[in-house]
């Protein structure tokens, strides 16, 4: 994992044409925001991303302060050949919104979000974290499909489809976005949504950051809350076949309401949970209920009144502390390697794969997270939006963490464990892999497995109209077809 940047290239391209000397933000015509480069004091920081793995060393970062300035900084990276990373939250676990020896497009500084409570809309720039829109949206009781950790990108995790507690009542956060403004790879500013490039609002809903850089979102919001009965239920280890035997059964029957992930791992050092539990192998599951909190309540019993809890921290909660009650537990600069398969669904047989190496990672931050897909997100139709996983039942995620401090021998112990466990789960893999839990080495010929022949063929003939020379390779790259 890391340093070299460059293992999603299209392998055609050729190598940057070096800047006559250092740029400053005066050479590129029409910047007005920062550019960062090696000599400044920010440098280190701003090339920096959520995992602290990532190692890569821009030779500009342009932190933009709108879209006039995204337009600059296109024009410029296209004038001089430059190789493009595009930064919304910077928490892709392969680290592609940096780039060595290149520019990053940052949009950190653009993180407004501007809620219409009439509308029930809500208008996101390309640089916002689900806690800034969280906090928008709730203050009217409004919210849409987001990320389950709040310092988790907008941005990013729309464009890849956008999986959250909310989505089996609303769909993903794809299927919320009502339009988009786009700076093309031409730097040209456009407008996508069903009226305007709707072959380019399709792509936007599933296939990356392929296509430009995105700096609005428009979201359609539903009343949530603020106060949603929501929580995790902590079992130990020991329990996890029996709690996901019951738990498979327990939301077949759930309502769409009801959106819930299971954590299988440790118990976090949260304050809010009793200190001698904390680090005990345990089996979570976080649940949240987006309707009445008594329905909530009365959902939630038979889950409640399973086995012996370790510990039970469900109650009525306001949502945007819910959301982001997981922040601490994934930190920034924590070192991270990923794997990822959608499971066919949860029988007997999957489950004793998942209780036989959840607990292998010899980490106690290493966890695994088990979304469950369904309701709203199987509704709409395969074709309507390029996110390819509508029958998936569930998305697990296998999450090796160290420490910078921790050796080598953790890093290599921790990566061969998420290798493992996603070779045991072979049998029980349902079609593809969501595409935004997929990381780099190894993961990146797994982009065309995450859309199918269907989706790619049709992804590749946008990127081929909107992006015919793959400028933007630095992602989770679709080839111009
Ligand atoms: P960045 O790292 O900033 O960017 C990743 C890529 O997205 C870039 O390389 C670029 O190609 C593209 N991109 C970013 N910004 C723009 C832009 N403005 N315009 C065009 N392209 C852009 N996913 C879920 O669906 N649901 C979850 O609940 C969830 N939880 C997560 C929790 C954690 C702790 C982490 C680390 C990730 C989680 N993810 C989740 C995965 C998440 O969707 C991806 O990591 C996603 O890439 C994050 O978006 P970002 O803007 O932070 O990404």
């Amino acid at each position: 994992m890391g340093a070299s940047g460059d293992e999603d290239h299209d392998g055609d391209r050729p190598a940057s044409r070096p800047v006559e000397r250092e740029v400053t933000a005066m050479d590129i015509d029409g910047f007005r925001g920062r550019l960062i480069t090696a000599d400044h004091a920010d440098y280190d920081t701003a090339r920096a991303v959520w995992n602290g793995a990532v190692d890569r060393r821009p030779r500009l970062i342009a932190r933009c302060d709108g879209t006039a300035d995204v337009v600059a900084a296109v024009r410029f990276a296209r004038d001089h050949d430059l190789e493009i990373a595009v930064r919304g939250g910077g928490h892709n676990v392969a680290g592609t919104a940096v780039c060595d020896d290149g520019i990053v497009i940052d949009l950190s500084a653009m993180r407004a979000a501007t809620v219409d409570p009439a509308g029930r809309t809500a208008q996101v720039q390309g640089g916002a974290l689900w806690g800034d829109v969280d906090h928008a949206t709730q203050a009217h009781g409004l919210a849409t499909t987001g990320g389950i950790v709040g310092h988790t990108g907008v941005a990013g995790l729309t464009l890849g489809g956008g999986l959250g507690f909310l989505m089996r009542g609303h769909g993903l956060t794809i299927d919320n976005l009502l339009a988009a403004k786009v700076v093309t790879p031409d730097g040209s500013v456009v407008r996508a949504s069903a009226d305007e490039h709707p072959d380019l609002f399709w792509a936007l809903r599933g296939g990356g950051g392929n296509f430009g850089v995105v700096t609005t979102f428009r979201f359609a919001l539903h009343p949530v809350g603020p106060t949603v009965m929501a929580g995790p239920v902590f079992w130990a280890a020991d329990d996890t076949t029996a709690v996901l035997r019951f738990y498979r059964d327990f939301v077949a029957e759930a309502p769409d309401e009801l959106g819930t992930v299971i954590r299988l791992g440790t118990v976090p050092p949260l304050p809010v949970i009793p200190e001698e539990l904390h680090w005990r192998p345990a089996v979570a599951v976080a649940c949240c209920h987006a309707g009445p909190v008594e329905a909530g309540e009365r959902v939630l019993r038979p889950l409640r009144r399973f086995g012996t809890p370790l510990v039970d921290l469900l109650a009525p909660t306001p949502y945007a502390a819910f959301q982001g009650g997981l922040d601490d537990t994934v930190r920034h600069g924590w070192h991270y390697y990923w794997k990822s398969t959608s499971l066919a669904g949860l029988s007997d047989a999957a489950i004793s794969v998942i209780a036989d190496h959840a607990y292998g990672a010899g980490s106690p931050r290493s966890y695994s997270a088990l979304f469950h897909m369904g309701g709203a997100v199987a509704r709409v139709p395969h074709d309507a939006t390029a996110y390819a996983g509508r029958d998936v039942a569930y998305n697990i995620v296998i999450d090796a963490v160290w420490l910078r401090d921790e050796s080598d021998e953790h890093a290599a112990a921790g990566t061969a464990w998420t290798r493992r466990f996603l070779r045991a789960l072979g049998p029980h893999r349902g079609d593809g892999v969501y595409v935004n839990f997929l990381d780099s080495d190894d993961d990146t010929s797994r982009v065309h497995e995450a859309y199918g022949d269907e989706t790619y063929r049709r992804l590749a003939e946008v990127k081929a109209k909107y992006d015919p020379d793959n400028a933007f390779h630095h992602n989770k790259n679709i080839h111009p077809g």
